[in-house]
């Protein structure tokens, strides 16, 4: 399997794990674009938003209970953040295993697109 994010997930290649549960694991991005820029990953291989079904939605509520706890312990809870996953071609996702961007610790862009 090629998939860069479930090498990370394995613990195939290095990645500067933060948060990690049984179903997800939540490491820095390699490119931050944020002073706190952390990508969250269900350890199943998911390609996008458009594979989630009723058979896995579930990692999804489990990635944001996990998005809300590594708030709290990056110290970004109160001042804010962003969370972003993108899909596809339009939506410019690179790597084609389901993620979520999690970024703050500044005054982000008012503009998303
Ligand atoms: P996308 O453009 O698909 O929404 O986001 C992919 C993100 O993964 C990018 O922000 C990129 O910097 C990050 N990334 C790509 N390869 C690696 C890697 O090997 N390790 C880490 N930590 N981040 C990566
Ligand atoms: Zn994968």
């Amino acid at each position: 399997m090629s998939c860069i994010f479930c090498q990370i997930a394995n613990k195939e290649i290095p990645s500067n794990v933060v948060y990690e549960t049984d179903s997800l694991t939540a490491f820095r991005d390699l490119n931050p674009q944020a002073p706190v820029h952390i990508l969250i990953v269900p350890k199943t291989h998911i390609t996008s938003i458009n594979d989630i079904n009723s058979d896995n939605s579930s990692i999804v509520a489990e990635i944001f209970e996990a998005i809300n706890k590594i708030a709290e312990q990056e110290g970004i809870k109160e001042t804010g953040y962003r969370v972003i996953s993108n899909c596809g071609e339009d939506g410019c996702q690179s790597v084609k295993h389901l993620h979520f961007h999690l970024m703050g610790g500044k005054k982000l862009s008012e503009t998303l697109s």
